[in-house]
């Protein structure tokens, strides 16, 4: 039987995966091969031969080859990171999802013997454009010829019946895994589910728990019952193997304390001591003290959920549910917890381990193959009926059309067709065929999918043969397109972000604004370069904060005249629905289009470069730290001071980490620093503003100043407008709008001075000042004349000539540029 819905739901997890599949109104998980579970591990072992093996396997390699052993490879998803076997294999994070997925669809072929050609795969609420493409080449590499992403936190509220929650409903899916911790909020409007929200932390996971169960339970025992074991350390080769067996006890043990108040370790031998004796290992694990170890970072979540909440303006009493997905939620202290910190009603009914695969399985019992299959698949002499319907709708009676395709030219008239929904016992009755086209209505039931039998026939009333046999219809479930998870916009000459398309946008989308440019482009000269960069991220104030995903360029020798300073710039961002981003920049001076398709691979970054950014960081925190050292009093001051050291303190442990050589911890540091950098801007705001407004305050009284006594009729109107502008920006506390309004004030305090000699004496005085960075000197010297002649003289048309080539000579901003990501657009008002 050819599907016409994709129906297949993989949970491609950072530790486990598993497939799952809706039969009737029941999910089922589909169990592996290798040992019948319905998880597999997502771990990749390459054998001395070369060949791969994906799961469990793979898991109990980590350790003890962990040359040839990877996991957690979903952390990389999307950047130019690969690993490279001992024998040489190099994989990308995709090639290895790549081999998991496949290995779950062999899983569904030897069970079911069907080749899974399409699936509903789930990801991060966080994964952002290069993770998803990343998630969707790495299907294509396994065979799949058709897949659609769902978010995680999305996937679990369908497996709980989502669908027939009211409207305006809130719910917190908490998911912590093996490495991750995600926190969304879902919410379903006009039948559409959202996520609202969400935040995470990739660092923060169950497998914390067994290290320190490990490193701070374990290896202080067995130090102290062999103090002859030697430099017992996981890099200590000789113990590696050791290592990888006391991290599998460590796991089933705590695995066991989800149930039990204690559990029994025992490894008979642990390894050989030095004189090559057996080591044997035993320790009676509490329960308790696990807890005690677990307990800081269920707490760390619990302020995750908050902050995520508190975002929103959401306060737990807006939440109806709170569902628990991940391994680790199965702890009887993480619940607990949750319940008593938060205080919002726990779902745990379905298995948390497999409850976002399930969910993926649900919503893709909804959605329609795209495409009609290959006529190819259509076995010849067959008819195949082309249907035309949504899959899934708020309509109980939902229209159905269609072509029929015949396998010879044959004459349709006459022929009819019927559907037929056993359960329900309804029947369409029979519509004929015009033409080679039908339509009609069909009659749902709520909550269940729907499946209709079609009953085609020819003019005798003769049962035909044709594909496909049924369809499926479930009224309610309808997630919205997929949408953008961060804002994506450009970095302007000033290093502020334009956001074109907010987070939370539908896509498709195509938005245009107009700016114009900063800099002039002359023709011939490759070095005058106007220059657009696109940034996907939230920070407006500070363009370089976000991530820069490309950028469009156009330089003097690609143009076939000048782009004076001043030109407009049409710039349109086009995001489609699998997230590949387009940037196309309009100028009509030249009439040309340039377009960029951009590459969103992310680049991991380098440990010295981390280390240099970090430095700089500091710094910038030392004098700040400084600056506030009298201003103690304030608390929200002393509170951001506390946040920052324990932001730096958290850049501090990846950085050493990664100095010792963990590969994930590069990224880690990324994060940990981009958090930094976060409340240090914070502080910095808290510490700018009352000088922002001191200087707003005095720039405005002299504007005012000057436009009663030299400005025209409306000058004095355009600064009756900024003046009230300004005062409202200083009221509502907002740095960006009264940093904007600071700078109008000033062009219209320029305006009316330049029409002023004294202006342009001001100037040159300036620029004498400034003298020592213009490379021309002896032109500059020979304008400085000129100038002060026409001062003498009363030459103000002289003056002004002159001021002007002088500024052209000064060079372009060098100082800045480094930091920003050197767009040369503002936007035009
Ligand atoms: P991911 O989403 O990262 O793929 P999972 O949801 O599969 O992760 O969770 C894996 C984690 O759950 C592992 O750290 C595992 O030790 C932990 N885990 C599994 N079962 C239990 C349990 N009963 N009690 C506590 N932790 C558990
Ligand atoms: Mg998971």
């Amino acid at each position: 039987m050819a599907r016409t819905t994709i129906d297949f739901g993989i949970d491609l997890g950072t530790t486990n995966s598993c497939i799952a599949v809706l039969n009737g109104t029941h999910t089922e998980v589909i169990e592996n091969t290798l040992n019948n579970q319905k998880l597999t591990p997502s771990a990749v072992w390459v054998d001395s031969k070369g060949h791969l093996h994906v799961g469990q396997k793979a898991k109990e390699r980590i350790e003890d080859d962990p040359e040839n052993a990877c996991c957690e490879f979903k952390l990389k998803m999307g950047t130019s990171h690969s690993w490279t076997s001992a024998h040489g294999r190099e994989m990308k994070a995709e090639d290895l999802s790549a081999e998991v997925l496949k290995s779950l669809r062999a899983d569904v072929e030897h069970k079911t013997g069907e080749k899974v050609q399409a699936a509903v795969i789930t990801v991060p609420a966080e994964f952002d454009l290069p993770e998803n493409q990343a998630t969707e080449k790495a299907a294509q590499k396994a065979g799949f010829n058709y897949v659609q992403l769902l978010q995680e936190p999305v996937a679990a509220a369908l497996a709980y019946g989502f669908q027939s929650a009211s409207d305006r409903v809130f719910w917190l899916v908490y998911d912590m895994g093996g490495g991750t911790f995600d926190a969304a909020i879902v919410n379903m409007r006009d039948g559409i589910i959202r996520v609202v929200n969400h935040g995470g932390d990739k660092f923060l996971g169950g497998k914390l728990i067994d290290h320190d169960i490990i490193h701070r339970l374990l290896v202080p025992e067995i130090k102290r019952q062999y103090p002859a074991l030697d430099d017992f350390t996981p890099d200590n080769p000789r113990y590696r193997g050791a290592f990888g067996k006391l991290k599998k006890a460590a796991e089933e043990a705590k695995i066991l304390l989800s149930r039990d108040t204690l559990a029994q370790i025992l490894i008979d031998p642990l390894c050989q001591d030095d004189s090559g004796r057996l080591v044997r290992f035993e320790y009676e694990l509490q329960n308790s003290e696990v807890e005690k170890l677990a307990r800081p970072y269920i707490a760390r979540s619990i302020e995750i959920c908050r902050r995520v909440l508190a975002e929103k303006r959401l306060e737990a009493a807006n939440i109806e549910k709170l569902l628990l997905v991940g391994g680790p939620t199965l702890t009887p202290l993480l619940r607990r917890m949750l319940n008593d910190e938060l205080g919002i009603t726990l779902e745990y009914g379905i298995d948390p381990l497999t409850v976002v695969g399930r969910g993926a399985s649900v919503y893709a019992a909804t959605q329609r193959l795209e495409q009609p299959l290959p006529e190819a698949v259509v076995p010849a002499g067959r008819f195949y009926i082309e249907c035309q319907y949504e899959p899934v709708g708020n309509d109980a009676q939902p229209l159905v059309g269609g072509n029929i395709i015949a396998p010879e030219p044959v004459d349709t008239s006459g022929y009819t067709i019927e559907f037929v929904e056993p359960k329900s016992e309804w029947r369409s009755g029979k519509t004929r065929i015009e033409k080679g086209v039908f339509k009609t209505r069909l009659k749902a039931e709520k909550d269940r999918q729907n499946e209709f039998l079609i009953d085609f026939r020819d003019n005798f009333g003769n049962r035909l043969d044709y594909e496909p046999e049924r369809i499926h219809y479930t009224i309610g479930i309808t997630i919205s397109d997929p949408i953008l998870t961060h804002s994506v916009g450009v970095a302007l000459a000033n290093n502020e972000t334009q956001i074109f398309l907010s987070k939370g946008t539908a896509l498709p989308k195509r938005i245009r604004q107009v700016h114009f440019s900063t800099v002039e482009v002359k023709k011939g000269d490759p070095s005058s370069l106007l220059r657009i960069p696109v940034v996907e991220g939230e920070n407006t104030r500070r363009a370089n904060r976000n991530r820069l995903i490309g950028a469009v360029e156009i330089n003097g020798s690609q143009v076939r005249r000048d782009i004076p300073a001043g030109s407009e710039v049409e710039i349109t961002i086009h995001i489609d629905k699998s997230r590949q981003v387009t940037a196309e920049a309009y100028i009509p001076v030249l009439d040309q289009v340039l377009e960029k398709v951009m590459s969103l691979e992310k680049q991991s970054p380098g440990l010295e470069q981390l280390e240099t950014d970090f430095g700089r960081e500091k710094e910038r925190l030392q004098s700040l730290m400084a600056r506030m050292d009298g201003d103690e009093k304030k608390s929200d001051v002393v509170l951001t001071k506390i946040r920052c050291e324990q932001a730096a303190h958290n850049v501090e442990k990846a950085l050493t980490a990664a100095r010792d050589g963990d590969i994930n911890a590069t990224d880690e540091g990324l994060l940990r620093l981009q958090e930094l950098q976060t409340v240090i801007d914070e502080i910095e705001d808290i510490d700018e503003w009352p000088a922002l407004v001191r200087q707003a305050e005095e720039e405005n009284q002299q504007t005012g100043e000057i436009v009663q006594e030299y400005g025209s009729i409306s000058d004095k109107k355009q600064y009756q407008a900024l003046n009230l502008e300004l005062r409202t920006a200083i009221e509502k506390r907002d740095p960006v709008r009264l940093q904007r309004k600071l700078e109008e004030v000033g062009k219209l305090q320029v305006k009316i001075r330049s029409t002023r000699v004294d202006f342009w004496i001001e100037l040159l005085d300036y620029l004498e000042l400034r003298k020592d960075q213009i490379e021309n000197q002896p032109r500059a010297a020979r304008l400085f004349n000129e100038g002060r002649r026409a001062i003498n003289a009363g030459n103000e048309a002289g003056l002004r000539n002159c001021a002007i080539q002088l500024l052209e000579l000064l060079p372009q901003h060098e100082r800045d540029q480094a930091l920003h990501y050197n767009g040369t657009t503002m936007v035009k008002k």
